[in-house]
């Protein structure tokens, strides 16, 4: 077992043990707090720390567990559990439509939308008779289990502290699977984006929808413990104050963690009681000065670790060593080749103009199965923007992609990928946080099917195995055997190009694009790229190759289409291209 592991194990296990020790009752109902503000801190790393996005509205999809339950019980008289299962299909059913309706929208919706949604909740818990107004609904029962009350502090202790571990564990699971490898891809603010996930073929609305509602979940179940332990419910738990104090927790204790979501709760928790009872005192009138207090401490600690507390504890801890000893796993399925020669890609007339613009100009093409293929011009000619049109990335203006006798423009790119296309990107894009092999992974997404609860249960461990040995065997196959365990964001360029490569490779591509492979590239780099790509060609595999540096694309290709300003100056054999007075003039007349 790693020291890492056993680290956790013995977290647990005192967690655990705490109840049964003779500790004051107050340590435990603090504790329990702790663990019930942990649960919805937990649900933001995985949004805001993770997936880059912002929620206020955390504190309020803990009222609707709180409120589903608390008036089921009091109201119905129905049993906790079918409280519980209410408050999480009504938390799962607005979750969906606030997600739905603004994930697909910049990064700006979501925030504004949570705080619309906190306000106009909290209004409604606090106007509806039903829910006892601002006095909200009193007499809610203890939860039992079989005539086992978990009313006493101690007990209920157990379910909150099984729920907080619980959903961490399930959290990190989900992180290092199928699904966690795209909403690690995501963070804007650390070099992701939805581009390079959905040229794997991933949905990033999709994913998104997903981790908002795992969120939103986590603080449901926060909230109906709380309802059940306080055994009474009303608004102001679940306004947007607490909202914003749930992701202050999540920011000060680390989002970039699932254990900073329990340093941020601990913290918060007991600082708060603290300054509760000692700033009136020092102030001399009574007041929520500890807010003020927390501001600023919420302003230093953004300037002096913005990643949190959490890292600074973390390095007294053994280093977490990179797992996966690589057996043999039964591989990956794999697509029907296309026989040689057959055509593949074919772009007919296809154009896009930018406003007045037209960067690309009826430009038409075809990659053979078996072939390089080139399209090189200098720079601006519309290379980049030919490749976006092809993959899917860029709608077309006018014009046809065929995809092995299938239509494809129009389509998003991950259908364009899933159809046996894939490709890497001029500027790369690689999650630096994440190891080499993890990245090389991303490209069977769809190869593999495991979803978020089957992650979060831990039921995909062969899938992983097969997807993992894929992955290590592409990167093989580009020469970076060695580099698997290591962070992709310590690789130089070169070797970040390669692994751009593998990724794709990992998708099992009918055809593989590459946006200028050889950019920026040192000459022992370009050297060792020029042999990968000698070697896939070797094996069949079909390529079209963007390229600036014309050298680089001669001894490679079997065929170079060659543009300027958009149309196509020439198509021929490398050797026909060379002696082209026009490409000559095209790249003389820019380049030098
Ligand atoms: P290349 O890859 O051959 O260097 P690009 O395809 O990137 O060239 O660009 C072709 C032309 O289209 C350039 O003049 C560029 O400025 C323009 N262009 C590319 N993308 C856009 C865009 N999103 N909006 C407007 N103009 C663009
Ligand atoms: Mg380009």
């Amino acid at each position: 077992m790693q020291p890492r592991t056993l680290g956790l194990a013995a977290f647990v296990l005192a967690i655990a043990a705490i109840p049964l020790l003779p500790v004051p009752n107050f340590w435990i109902t603090q504790l329990n707090y702790i663990g019930l503000y942990a649960l919805v801190a937990l649900g933001l790393v995985l949004l805001t720390g993770v997936g880059g996005l912002t929620s206020f509205g955390q504190a309020a999809f803990a009222g609707i567990g709180a409120y589903s339950s608390a008036w089921l019980c009091t109201a119905q008289g129905l049993s906790p559990w079918l409280g519980l299962l209410a408050g999480l299909l009504l938390t799962g059913a607005v979750a969906l439509v606030l997600g739905w309706v603004t994930l697909r929208m910049s990064g700006h919706y979501l925030p504004l939308a949570t705080i619309a949604w906190s306000l106009a909740l909290f209004f409604t818990m606090g106007n509806l008779d039903a829910l006892g107004k601002y006095d909200g609904l009193l007499g809610v029962p203890p939860i039992t289990l079989f005539g086992f009350s978990f009313q006493a502090e101690r007990r209920i202790y157990a379910l909150i502290w099984a729920a907080a571990l619980g959903g961490a564990i399930a959290v990190l699971h989900l992180l290092d699977s199928r699904p966690g490898r795209v909403m690690r891809a995501l963070n804007l603010a650390r070099g992701g984006g939805t581009t390079m996930p959905e040229a794997m073929g991933a949905s990033t609305f999709r994913h998104k929808v997903l981790m908002f509602v795992i969120a939103a979940l986590l603080a449901s179940v926060s909230g109906w413990l709380f309802a059940h332990m306080q055994r009474s419910v009303n608004p102001s738990p679940f306004g947007i104050k607490f909202g914003i104090e749930y992701l202050f927790m999540a920011v000060l204790g680390g989002v970039g963690s699932v254990w900073g979501a329990f340093t941020g709760a601990a913290l918060v928790k007991l600082t708060e009681d603290q300054l509760q009872v000692l700033l009136p005192k020092l102030i001399g009138t009574a007041g929520s000065y500890e807010i003020i207090v927390f501001g600023i401490v919420l302003v230093m600690v953004l300037k002096f670790a913005p990643d949190g507390v959490w890292p600074l504890l973390e390095r007294w801890l053994p280093r977490r060593r990179a797992r996966r000893a690589l057996g043999e796993a039964q591989p990956l399925p794999a697509r029907d080749k296309p026989q040689r020669g057959e055509p593949l890609l074919e772009a007919k007339a296809v154009r896009k103009a930018f406003g007045g613009l037209v960067a690309v100009n009826d430009i038409s093409f075809t990659v053979r199965a078996g072939d390089i293929v080139g399209l090189i011009g200098p720079n601006g000619a519309g290379k980049s923007t030919t490749f976006n049109l092809v993959s899917g990335v860029l709608p077309l203006t006018s014009g046809e992609v065929w995809l092995r006798g299938q239509r494809v423009d129009g389509l998003p790119s991950r259908e364009v990928a899933r159809r046996g296309m894939s490709r890497t990107f001029q500027h790369v894009k690689l999650v630096p946080d994440m190891t080499v092999l993890e990245n090389v992974a991303l490209g069977t997404y769809l190869r593999t099917r495991t979803g978020a609860l089957a992650a979060m249960l831990r039921l995909n461990g062969a899938e992983e195995r097969r997807a993992m040995h894929e992955a290590a065997q592409q990167l093989a196959r580009v020469g970076l055997a060695e580099f698997g365990d290591e962070l992709a964001g310590n690789l130089a360029l070169g070797p970040q190009r390669l692994v751009e490569i593998a990724r794709a490779l990992a998708s099992d591509p009918a055809l593989l694009l590459l946006d200028e492979p050889a950019a920026g590239l040192r000459h022992k780099e370009k050297q060792a790229l020029a042999a990968v790509l000698r070697q896939l060609k070797a094996e069949g595999l079909s390529l079209l190759l963007v390229e600036h540096d014309m050298d680089f694309v001669m001894n490679l290709t079997d065929r170079i289409v060659v543009m300027e300003f958009g149309t196509r100056l020439i198509e021929g054999t490398p050797a026909e291209v060379q002696a082209s007075p026009a490409v000559r003039a095209a790249y003389l007349g820019t380049e030098h």
